[in-house]
């Protein structure tokens, strides 16, 4: 046997001990509407001691969940520390669900406690006495919580508990390979399905994305979380911020353009994530009101494809957007979309359009028909495989084998693999439309549309045909305003996409419907063309 380095585990506790430690003199800022409220990350550390102590004394033991109800703030960030560091699994309740989805998802993961934001007490309560599970609620900052009374749990005030709880906590030694937190995929077929994260996949996740192939954090950052903490945990950002020792701008509820450009002004952070949908907003507003976005060094944008339009466009405001790919399932960063190095101006945007390549650690793929593995030629088209040390291995209580081949996790994206590694989604497996056996990719149609300056949102769907088994609808928001017609749109792609992947059925929408973390909804607009709720326009 040889002797070697020490087995020390990597764990969220370690993460919290650094951040609160060291760099406890980083801050917290949760931006209150008007103002900020701020906490120093030692004094985020002496919470999250006092928060352990609480549910320790609520009877929190072993690996029991507790569940989170909360948007972006510094609470949600104790949570993210005590929790997994003492031990228990900490369930961030997606706030956006339908409640039956919600109900379904607090009972499947056997949440013992929920901690609740005070404004969103009106969500919860009409669901509360159906979370068989939970026994206490915790609500955090003010609220009516008179609606929460009658079903049958204990209501504590959060600042209340951690007044009386005492200021250090007695964290335990955890196994690495432990459950940390978990967090549910939006389930676009059949039940949500849950994703644990341990403590070891949070720590790696948390290094590789500082690290300079993905957002290069270090302690002079402050970053900007606009992705809900809900939703694959910020991306990663809370951790991997406190790693670095960068401080964090939290937006609490305030997620539209205009506080969000406030914030930025006053607040002046380097980093900021979200999706595509919520910066296409914003740089709409910054061109009509003006705002100073130039503290912003990087914003990583991602959860859908990043039209180049939307990347010019902040270019011309000197703001780098950079698209990343993954999944709830891969923690969720995988792939980064920095050019290479030395590339022009055209090899770099061919890279800045591309999902970007995989991360260190991690391990990518395309699959073809009989699961073939096909060459990375960026030509041949199949389904994304990826395994590595933040990709899950299964679900919670729900094995779904089909998701999984030899090790590799199915991720249902559909794309190429260039030989210098970048990654081209054209599709979701679902969403690719199959035109007389040749496939059309609907998010290129997208990308192409919403490039069209009087065109705001852009989806496409197929929808049967006759003739040729499948054909794309492209639903349409138009710019306030703006006057265009399905002929004009169908002139505008001719140049761009070969002839017969042009779309003859266009609807024009007031806006395309969003899953509950603001993607486009193509389930809802398939049912709507099947049920004959759209007008649809037809020219061969
Ligand atoms: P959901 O399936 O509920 O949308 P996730 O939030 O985990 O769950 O979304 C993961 C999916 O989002 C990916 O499988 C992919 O289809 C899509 N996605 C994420 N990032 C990108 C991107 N940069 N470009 C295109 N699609 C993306």
């Amino acid at each position: 046997m040889w002797s070697t380095m020490q087995d020390f585990p990597l764990t969220i506790t370690s993460i919290m001990r650094y951040g609160t430690g060291v760099s406890g003199g980083a801050e917290v800022v949760t931006w209150t509407g008007d103002g900020t409220r701020r906490r120093s990350y030692a004094e985020v550390g002496e919470r999250a001691a006092r928060l352990a102590g609480a549910l320790r004394g609520l009877g929190v033991d072993g690996d029991q969940r507790v569940a989170t109800f909360m948007w972006n703030n510094a609470e949600h960030l104790e949570a993210y520390l005590a929790v997994p560091s003492m031990g228990a699994v900490l369930h961030t309740l997606n706030l956006r669900l339908f409640p039956d989805q919600l109900v379904y998802i607090a009972n499947h993961a056997e949440d013992r406690v929920v901690i609740v934001d005070g404004s969103l007490i009106p969500l919860l309560a009409p669901v509360l006495d159906r979370l068989e599970t939970v026994r206490h609620v915790v609500v955090v900052g003010a609220g009516d919580t008179a609606p929460l009374e009658g079903a049958g749990k204990e209501l504590h005030s959060y600042e209340e508990l951690l007044a009386a709880a005492p200021p250090e906590f007695d964290w335990p030694e955890i196994d690495e390979r432990s459950a940390a937190a978990m967090c549910y995929t939006s389930g676009t077929t059949g039940n949500p399905k849950g994703v644990v994260y341990s403590h070891r996949s949070a720590y790696l996740h948390s290094m590789a994305v500082c690290t300079g192939n993905a957002l290069a954090i270090d302690a002079a950052d402050r970053v900007l979380p606009v992705v809900p903490m809900f939703h694959a945990n910020a991306w990663g950002m809370p951790y991997a911020a406190l790693m670095a020792g960068a401080s964090l701008v939290m937006p609490d509820r305030f997620l539209q353009a205009e506080p969000l450009a406030r914030l930025i002004e006053a607040e002046r952070p380097t980093i900021a994530g979200a999706v595509p949908t919520i910066w296409a907003d914003l740089l709409r507003y910054v061109q009509e009101h003006g705002a100073d976005l130039s503290s912003l060094r990087l914003v990583p944008c991602g959860g859908s494809a990043v039209p180049a339009a939307l990347m010019r466009g902040f270019d011309e405001i000197g703001v780098r957007i950079v698209q990343a790919w993954g999944m709830t399932e891969t923690s969720p960063v995988a792939t980064v979309a920095h050019p290479p190095a030395g590339a022009g101006d055209d090899a770099a945007w061919a890279a800045r359009v591309s999902q970007g390549r995989v991360l260190a650690g991690l391990e990518m793929r395309i699959v073809g028909d009989g699961d073939t593995v096909l060459p990375e030629d960026g030509e041949a088209v199949g389904e994304v495989e990826i395994r590595g040390p933040w990709i899950t291995g299964a679900y919670h209580l729900d094995e779904d084998p089909a998701r999984f081949h030899d090790g590799w996790l199915r991720t249902g994206d559909v794309g190429t693999l260039s030989p210098g590694g970048y990654l081209v989604l054209t599709d979701r497996a679902k969403d690719v439309i199959k035109s007389g056996g040749e496939w059309i990719s609907s998010v290129e149609l997208e990308n192409h549309l919403m490039a069209h300056p009087d065109i705001l949102e852009a989806a496409v769907v197929g929808v049967p045909d006759d003739r040729w088994q499948e054909r794309p609808l492209a639903s349409v928001v138009v710019r306030e305003g703006a006057a265009v017609t399905a002929e004009a749109l169908r002139e505008f792609l001719a140049g761009r996409i070969p002839k017969w992947q042009l779309p003859e059925r266009w609807s024009f929408i007031e806006s395309v419907p969003k899953t509950s973390v603001g993607k486009f909804d193509k389930k809802v607009l398939r049912r709507r063309f099947a049920d004959g709720e759209l007008v649809v326009e037809r020219i061969d």
